[in-house]
């Protein structure tokens, strides 16, 4: 006893007489990584792991993702016991193309900025589903994506004004595909895809002229399918018209005949997720139902990715955030590792950024701090049926590239009580990019 204390205060002694030799900042250079996640269940699909893990970060990037890492190696641990820990949540069906100013368009007022919506909700990557075509592309580059600390990637919508509304949406002459595929050309990995949607006519040309946009840029379609015209079938849309890759969005609308009369899923469907196409939730303000969603999910026709349709319509409906729809796939049945494989892996790779959606050292530090709370929990849709559930994920924390974006109970943060009495900024720019300190600055 006595001599395990003597060796202690020797250990002290030295680390004492390291500090005021070598000064604190070298000191923290020994440490290798400036973030440690200790404990938490880790989730990540593309690896296989669901299991306890230690995940270290260091530069921005996941270093290592292990069973036990040594703490003194890191500036910043975070007990994540008790929690789950996955990638950072990819939304593939987001409207953020705010701030210009125009009404009743999702080009403008019916977008919402994306920094007020993801990271609270554990999201760290959101796909623009189509708010801007070629004409205003760049705009909504300069106006939100380049300002965003959100990673926002986008669909460019096959009508040049983008989703501007009625008359601008119906407007096969500004449907073209090569001003289209050229815009996407220019920015390749931040539009990810073509986006047709709200198209009311009988014509085949916006889904035609979206996938030859597609097919000239090398990214998928994605389909909001409009209104349900007898000239253009789904059927013939997910088993001809689309390519393996392409994405039908709204799957458990029930609009377009997702559903039988006799409460099956659609055989073309099926026949479609076999060809190669991709089926994406979108759930928004007008895009699932519970008695589309549950026969569906009985059936074994799951989503290949969940995603919000986030806009002002479903932002305070039954859709609320990216979490909330998750819960609802836990409420039907789905595994939570199932449910995070469809909310980063999957689409992930539909968008074709498989530096996303996963763990794996080297990769970017977009990380997310789970809690799965247990109660008596309601979900609702979109004519406002509830389904009851008993699980809801929350978000602890959220980490953009390595650095702590949101962080709901303070688990990074110091307790104040504990601090000097007169303490400025407890955070250091190496982890923190809530409230990070400044460099320290010599005294005036
Ligand atoms: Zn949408």
């Amino acid at each position: 006893m006595l001599m395990s204390r003597l060796s202690i205060m020797k250990q002290r002694t030295f680390v004492m007489m390291f500090i005021a030799l070598f000064g604190m900042s070298d000191v923290r250079a020994q440490q290798k990584y400036d973030l440690l996640l200790k404990g938490g269940h880790v989730i990540d699909p593309r690896n296989k792991i669901s299991a306890v893990r230690d995940v270290a970060i260091a530069n921005g990037k996941v270093v290592a993702v292990a069973a036990s890492i040594n703490p003194g190696e890191a500036v910043k641990v975070v007990d994540a016991s008790g929690y789950y820990v996955t990638p950072g949540l990819i939304d593939i069906h987001v409207h953020v193309f705010a701030g210009t100013g125009e009404r009743g368009s999702y080009a403008g007022d019916n977008s919402v900025y994306p920094d007020g919506f993801t990271f609270r909700a554990g999201v760290t990557t959101v796909a623009d589903a189509g708010c801007a075509g070629w004409r205003n592309f760049e705009d909504f580059k300069q106006r939100v994506i380049d300002r965003a600390r959100t990673r926002v990637l986008a669909f460019i919508n096959i009508v040049g004004n983008g989703m501007r509304g009625g008359t601008f949406e119906q407007d096969l002459t500004d449907m073209e595909a090569k001003p289209t595929a050229d815009m996407a050309l220019r920015y390749p990995g931040l539009i990810i895809g073509v986006k047709t949607a709200h198209y009311a006519g009988p014509e085949w040309a916006p889904v035609e002229r979206a996938v030859e946009a597609g097919t000239a840029a090398k990214i998928p379609v994605m389909v909001d399918f409009g209104t349900n015209r007898p000239e253009r079938p789904l059927a013939e849309l997910v088993t001809r018209k689309l390519r393996p890759g392409d994405i039908y969005t709204h799957v458990y609308s029930g609009l377009r005949n997702e559903q039988l009369e006799s409460g099956e899923v659609n055989p073309a469907l099926w026949e479609a997720r076999k060809r190669g196409v991709i089926f994406d939730v979108g759930h928004g303000g007008g895009s699932f139902l519970w008695r589309i969603a549950v026969p569906a999910m009985k059936a074994g026709f799951v989503p290949d990715s969940i995603s919000t349709d986030l806009h002002i319509g479903s932002m305070n409906a039954g859709m609320k955030d990216m979490l909330n729809v998750m819960d609802k796939f836990l409420a039907m049945g789905m595994s939570l590792d199932d449910v995070i494989l469809r909310s980063t892996w999957n689409p992930a790779r539909e968008i074709k950024h498989e530096e996303l959606g996963h763990l794996s050292p080297g990769a970017e530090a977009d990380l997310v701090v789970l809690k799965l709370e247990k109660g008596n929990f309601g979900f609702v849709d979109m004519y406002g049926a509830r389904l009851r559930g008993t699980q809801k994920l929350t978000c602890e924390l959220t980490l953009r590239a390595g650095k702590v974006v949101y962080d709901l109970n303070g688990i990074t943060r110091p307790d104040w009580d504990k601090l000097p009495r007169d303490y400025r900024q407890t955070g250091d720019t190496r982890w923190d990019a809530v409230t990070p300190a400044r460099p320290a600055r010599s005294p005036r």
